[in-house]
Formats: C-alpha cells, structure tokens, sequence
C-alpha cells in the first residue's frame, strides 16, 4: 500500500508496506538533509516493528528490499526461519 509523502522530523516516509513474508510493518524514507542518520545512501528501509534501518543508493532498492525485510533485520529473520512468531498486528495507518 502506498501512502502520500509524510516529513517525520527530517526524514520524509514515501512508502509503508506490510511485508507478507514476517508481517512488519516497513516504512521506506528518503532521509533529510542535517539528518543524523543521512548518509550517501539518501534512501533507507526502516523496519517499524523493529527499528532496524537498511540503506540504499536508490528509492527503487528501498522498496525492494521493504517486501523481504527478512534480509536485513535480525528479528523479521528469527520470524521468516520460524524460530519467532509472526506479526499479525502489522498495519498501514
Ligand atoms: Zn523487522
């Protein structure tokens, strides 16, 4: 699900998706200028549930690597190998 741009302090979220694969929540975001998070990358997925962050060069990547955040956060991989309980309560506000 795509949602209209949102600035969150000085990040701005383009994406929100819940990803089929552990049911986190996943925000992509293009981070801000002066954020203490910017880095050359400019885009990152950013796993709600688990406040993992996964940088990218490209909005593109981002939104790929959203849908299979099993790849780049510990936690979504412990619930895609089993060994953690899926998310049910993963939703787009
Ligand atoms: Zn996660």
């Amino acid at each position: 699900m795509t949602r209209r741009p949102r600035q969150v302090g000085v990040n701005v979220i383009v994406h929100y998706r819940v990803a089929r694969e552990t049911g986190a929540t996943i925000a992509v975001e293009r981070t801000g200028e002066g954020s203490w998070l910017e880095q050359e990358a400019g885009w990152m997925s950013y796993c709600v549930n688990h406040s993992q962050v996964c940088w990218h060069p490209t909005r593109a990547l981002a939104i790929y690597h959203a849908a299979a955040p099993s790849g780049w956060c510990g936690d979504c991989a412990r619930i895609a190998d089993g060994t953690s309980p899926r998310i049910t309560t993963g939703k787009v506000d």
